[in-house]
């Protein structure tokens, strides 16, 4: 019999651009290809994309529960019925002995919004406990909390992607897309086809920057003294927007006042970037009309993220953007869910609908829909740095949770968050792959991921799109959904929905009234518009691509300004410590390389953790290409291979974070955290680097 091939659209497994994908299944497999379509990629793919469907059949992937009988044993496969019983167990024993918060969760920017909002709802109501937060809050918290204070919210583009393509300039602090996300630099080609120029702001000269018509490479943790430095030449030369200011905003005297001091060979003298170059990008700036400012990780994971990214909406603000067609502050989100993952009750201080945990009006709300009492609902816990710091030990989580993360090699100062695991009474671990978390776990539950189940994302635009199923995962693996169902209903709480469509329906009732309000957005709009834009209030309302052209979101309707002072970062080079070390992404791998260090060609073109260095600094330490490269920082030693480059700054070493064990960038990174977020300041910190020599 012949078997007729089915096609399902849906979206690539990795980042927040959500490439539209059409998956072909037939008797040979799983076949893969772009939509030509899709608005954000346009028919564009990475490679990360196009190798995608390796991850289906992987043969390393986990294809039933694993158990732990003892603390120093082997785990053994096991049934789901043994696996969930086991959790329940543990869960319900530490919540009896150390109280309810000392079980917790800690989840992903990768899960669906589905996913995202009934973990929340599950460690609030079935738990009780207040000890949830994600790995978003090592992403975007910053972004989110500057957006949140000028805008009144936050979401990552309050514009759609191709809207780049539209713009007369660019400038990009922190971002590097010709790596991280290259189906989107068609739209900065379209942009400087038409005449626009880009103004990149990185202390490496990355493949974005290589393209830029001005690139400015500061002292890694200076950006906030470039943006006030761009303001004030903007004010003292009378490119600001004064009836922008005056009829959109409040605070601008302040911050008028506050950069007054940043004088452009000031700013060269914190950054070292040229007094000339300063002036240059603000009157690039200055004398455009559609201009947008993009911020992304490098100006964000600082302990100063908040007030960097503050910085550069007040140059926004002062410049008339927001609103206006064509131009605006964004941010770019990174992780696949990166900005529904924070929209609906996954964070520390957070109820679903983008509401806040401590505001009275959204318990009562949010309590009605989940039928609790609002008294029930626990109150803000720790952000995740703080939790997991503080795992095992009186007071701290003992039993935990965590999916589809990989904190033993994502989270800061890892070297003591892998100790800290150790310590815990009780680890569960959901994930595809046998992460380096999971060599913790106690329980390790496999997960059906991207094209074994359906459920929607928001992507870095706010455009809400669907995952459609297109193969059944193998038999002993289940959906995260099914998991929570299935272990609320042990801990006797039934009703706890496993399909995505009855969790998204009721995610949509929660939402309502809220600022990320999903209340008109259905499956089936969702398929016939390719993605609703939230807020979207009701079934008739077209949703909302552009944001802020009329009003802002905040109590008085203007957007407000944050004076900001420049701190620098909290380790700077000294005798002992004599290099910046900053961290990132490469094109071939993502996140702690959990998924992109199993997938052949992917691997294959980046095998090893290697660590970028500038040619002077590689001739005084005696390091050639390729060896390898001893990094110590306060907090721990890394080994890594040398990569020689003029690319970065002389005194400013990169390494990626994809790689777990010994090489691990983050057992080096600084877990000092920015106050209004809670930011780890992964971007930089002091560093000895010297050529390794094995004992
Ligand atoms: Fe996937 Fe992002 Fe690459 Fe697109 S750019 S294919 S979403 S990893």
């Amino acid at each position: 019999m012949l078997m007729v091939a089915t096609l399902v659209r849906t979206h690539c497994p990795y980042c927040s651009l959500q490439c539209g994908i059409t998956l072909e299944t037939d008797r040979s497999g799983v076949t893969l290809a772009p939509q030509p379509d899709f608005p954000t990629n346009r028919g564009g793919l990475c490679a990360k994309g196009w190798t995608a469907a390796e991850l289906l059949g992987h043969p390393e992937r986990l294809t039933g529960p694993l158990i732990r009988d003892a603390r120093d044993g082997p785990l053994r496969p096991a049934s789901w019925d043994e696996a969930l019983d086991r959790i329940a167990r543990e869960f319900r024993h530490a919540g009896l002995e150390y109280g309810p918060d000392s079980v917790g969760c800690f989840g992903g920017g990768g899960l669906t919004n589905e996913k995202a909002y009934q973990l929340g709802k599950f460690v609030r109501v079935v738990l009780g406990s207040s000890a949830i937060d994600y790995n978003g809050r090592f992403c975007m918290s910053a972004a989110a909390t500057a957006a949140q204070r000028a805008f009144g919210v936050d979401r990552g583009l309050p514009f759609p992607l191709a809207d780049l393509a539209e713009a007369d300039v660019i400038l990009l602090v922190g971002a590097n897309p010709a790596d991280t996300m290259p189906p989107a630099m068609r739209f900065l080609d379209e942009c400087r086809a038409r005449g626009g120029r880009l103004i990149v702001v990185d202390p490496r000269r990355t493949a974005t920057a290589a393209l830029a018509d001005l690139h400015l490479q500061p002292v890694p943790g200076t950006d906030l003294a470039i943006a006030n430095g761009m303001l004030h030449v903007a004010v003292r030369e009378g490119l600001i927007d004064d009836d922008y200011i005056a009829a959109r905003t409040t605070g601008f005297a302040a911050v008028r006042r506050g950069v007054r001091l940043y004088w452009p060979d000031r700013v060269e003298r914190i950054t070292g970037v040229p007094e000339a170059d300063l002036v240059a990008a603000a009157r690039m700036l200055g004398g455009a009309r559609r201009v947008i400012v993009l911020t992304a990780r490098g100006a964000e994971q600082h302990s100063t993220g908040t007030d960097t990214v503050s910085a550069f909406i007040n140059l926004a603000l002062a410049l008339g953007l927001p609103g206006r067609e064509y131009a605006g502050f964004a941010s770019i989100t990174g992780q696949g869910n990166g900005q529904g993952g924070r929209e609906h009750g996954q964070k520390a201080d957070q109820l679903p609908g983008y509401r806040r945990l401590d505001d009275p009006a959204a318990r009562e709300h949010i309590a009605a829909v989940w039928g609790v009492p609002a008294a029930s609902l626990p109150q803000p816990g720790r952000s995740a740095y703080e939790m997991l710091d503080a795992l095992g030990t009186p007071g701290g989580v003992r039993a935990l949770w965590v999916l589809a993360s990989n904190v033993a090699v994502s989270a800061p100062h890892a070297g003591r968050i892998r100790e800290r695991l150790g310590q815990l009474d009780f680890l569960v671990v959901s994930d595809i792959f046998r992460s380096e978390t999971a060599e913790f776990a106690d329980v390790v539950l496999p997960s059906a991921q991207w094209a074994e189940e359906s459920g929607t994302l928001t992507n870095l635009e706010g455009r809400v799109i669907l995952r459609n199923r297109a193969v059944p995962p193998p038999p002993e693996v289940r959906t995260d959904l099914e998991a929570l169902s299935a272990l609320a209903d042990r801990l006797g709480h039934s009703g706890f929905h496993d399909d995505p469509a009855e969790v998204f329906a009721e995610l949509c009732r929660a939402s309502s009234g809220g600022k990320a309000d999903y209340t008109g957005i259905s499956h089936a709009r969702i398929a016939a518009e390719q993605g609703v834009f939230w807020p979207c209030p009701s079934p008739r309302h077209p949703g909302t691509p552009r944001l802020f052209t009329v009003d802002f979101p905040t109590p008085d309707r203007r957007a407000r300004f944050h004076a900001v002072e420049h701190r620098g970062p909290a380790e700077t080079p000294d005798a002992d410590y004599p290099y910046y070390l900053t961290t990132g992404r490469l094109a071939g791998h993502y996140q702690s390389g959990t998924q992109t260090r199993r997938v052949g060609r992917l691997r294959d073109a980046e095998p090893v953790a290697t660590v970028q260095l500038h040619d002077s600094l590689a001739l005084r330490l005696g390091v050639r290409e390729g060896d390898p490269v001893r990094l110590r920082t306060r907090r721990g030693t890394a080994v890594l291979t040398a990569r020689i480059s003029a690319d970065v700054r002389a005194d400013t070493v990169f390494a990626p974070f994809h790689w777990g064990g010994p090489a691990s960038a983050n057992l080096l990174t600084n877990p000092v955290l920015d106050p209004h977020s809670r930011m780890p300041e992964f971007k930089v910190c002091a560093v000895a680097v010297d050529k390794y020599v094995p004992a």
